[in-house]
C-alpha cells in the first residue's frame, strides 16, 4: 500500500489511524455483524456515536452549556441560507465582512432572501490578499457575519471583532479545531466537516440558544428552521450517520494529539517551516501578507512575471509534484500558481517533503 500526501483543499486527507480504525470495523462494528453505514439511525448501536460526537465536541471546543450543537447536512454553503433565513428576521439588516470568495456568496445569499446586506469591510483592494482590521462593529444589524479562515486565498483572522450584543456569526469551514477558539464570543458557529472533521456529508453548526427562533422568516423550510433540528436532537431526519463516526473519531485523535491547543502547536510548526521557506526563497512567494496569514491553506506564486510561462511552470510543478506523491497542490483559479493544504492530518513529516520537493524543483527551473 502506498499513500500520497495530499494538499487538497477539501475533501481532504484524514489521520491515517481513524482510516485504520474505520476499516478494521466495517464489516462488523461493535459486534453488531453491520457497519455504521447500514444501522438505523435511531438504533440502539448509532445513538451512543452521535452522543459522543457532540460530548467531543462540547469538550475539546469548551463549548458553553447555552450553546447548541448540531449535526446537518447541505455543507458550509446551505447554512449561508441558514444564517440569513434564521437570524436576519428582527431588523432585517446584516453587516458582512468581505474576505473573499466564502464571505461574498454569504453576502450574496443573504441579500436574495431579502436580508438588507452591509458590506461594512472588504480586501478586494489586494485581490483578498489580507484581513481587514474592524476591531469593533456597531449598528442597527441582526447579526454580523465574517469568514475565519480563507480557504481560497489563505488568510486567517488573528483578531475576533468587538461587536457588543451584537451576535456574532462566522464560517470555520476551515479552521474549525485548528486553534483554540473562545465560542463565547460568538452567536454561531458552522463548519462543513471535510476540510478538519470529517469526510463530505455533515456540518456542525454551534448556535446560542437565544438565537434559535421559533419565528425565521416568511416561507423558511421546515429542514432550513435551526429549531427543527434543535428540538430534534439533530434526529428530526436521517442524519449523516456514518460522517458523524468517523467525525466522532476524528474528535478522538484529536484528543490524544493534544487538543486544540496540541493542534495549533502542530498547525504552527507546519505552517512556520513552509512560509519561512516561502519567505527566504528568490523562486516562490507567499500570496498572503504577513499578520493575516492562515495556518490551514497557503497558496502560493512563482516570482515568473509572464503570465503564459507562469501558466507552463505552475502545470509542470503540479504534474512533477504529483509523481513524487505530493498531490492535489495546483492552486485555486482566482489566486492561481500553487496550495497546499494543511489540515490537522497533515503531517510536519508531509510538509517537509514537500519544502524539499520546492528547494529541487527551483533548482532545475530557475
Ligand atoms: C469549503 C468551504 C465552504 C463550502 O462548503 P460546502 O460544504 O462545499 O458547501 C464554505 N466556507 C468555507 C470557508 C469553505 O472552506
Amino acid at each position: 500500500m502506498s499513500r500520497v500526501y495530499n494538499f487538497s483543499a477539501g475533501p481532504s486527507c484524514l489521520p491515517e489511524e481513524v482510516l485504520r480504525e474505520c476499516a478494521a470495523e466495517m464489516m462488523d462494528f461493535n459486534g453488531t455483524g453491520q457497519s455504521v453505514m447500514e444501522m438505523s439511525h435511531r438504533s440502539a448501536a448509532f445513538k451512543p456515536i452521535i452522543e459522543d460526537a457532540e460530548k467531543m465536541v462540547r469538550k475539546l471546543m469548551n463549548v458553553p452549556d447555552n450553546y447548541k450543537v448540531l449535526f446537518l447536512q447541505g455543507g458550509g454553503s446551505t447554512q449561508f441560507a441558514m444564517v440569513a433565513l434564521n437570524l436576519g428576521n428582527k431588523k432585517g439588516k446584516a453587516a458582512y465582512i468581505e474576505t473573499g470568495v466564502w464571505a461574498k456568496k454569504a453576502a450574496a445569499e443573504a441579500k436574495n432572501l431579502g436580508v438588507a446586506v452591509d458590506v461594512i469591510a472588504s480586501s478586494k483592494d489586494k485581490n483578498y490578499s489580507y484581513i481587514p482590521r474592524v476591531e469593533k462593529i456597531t449598528g442597527d444589524y441582526d447579526y454580523a457575519y465574517i469568514c475565519l479562515n480563507n480557504t481560497i486565498m489563505g488568510t486567517h483572522y488573528e483578531y475576533i471583532p468587538d461587536t457588543g450584543d451584537i451576535p456574532l456569526v462566522a464560517d470555520i469551514s476551515s479552521c474549525i479545531l485548528s486553534e483554540p477558539l473562545d465560542v463565547s464570543r460568538f452567536g454561531l458557529l458552522f463548519a462543513g466537516a471535510q476540510k478538519n472533521l470529517a469526510p463530505a456529508g455533515v456540518t456542525l453548526v454551534i448556535i446560542r440558544e437565544d438565537l434559535i427562533t421559533e419565528t425565521p422568516r416568511a416561507g423558511t423550510p421546515t429542514m432550513l428552521s435551526y429549531k427543527t433540528h434543535a428540538d430534534a436532537d439533530s434526529m428530526y431526519n436521517t442524519p449523516p450517520c456514518y460522517t458523524i463516526y468517523v467525525l466522532d473519531k476524528v474528535m478522538h485523535w484529536i484528543e490524544k494529539n493534544g487538543g486544540a491547543e496540541g493542534m495549533l502547536r502542530l498547525n504552527r510548526e507546519k505552517a512556520d517551516f513552509l512560509y519561512d521557506y516561502l519567505d527566504k526563497s528568490d523562486f516562490y512567494h507567499a500570496t498572503a501578507e504577513k499578520g493575516s496569514r492562515s495556518l490551514m491553506n497557503v497558496p502560493f506564486l512563482t516570482k515568473e512575471t509572464d503570465a503564459e510561462k507562469a501558466d507552463a511552470i505552475n502545470k509542470k510543478f503540479v504534474k512533477e509534484a504529483a509523481a513524487a506523491g505530493l498531490v492535489n497542490l495546483a492552486g485555486h483559479r482566482l489566486v492561481g500558481g500553487m496550495r497546499a493544504s494543511i489540515y490537522n492530518a497533515m503531517t510536519l513529516d508531509g510538509v517537509k517533503a514537500l519544502v524539499s520537493f520546492m528547494e529541487k524543483f527551483a533548482k532545475e527551473n530557475a
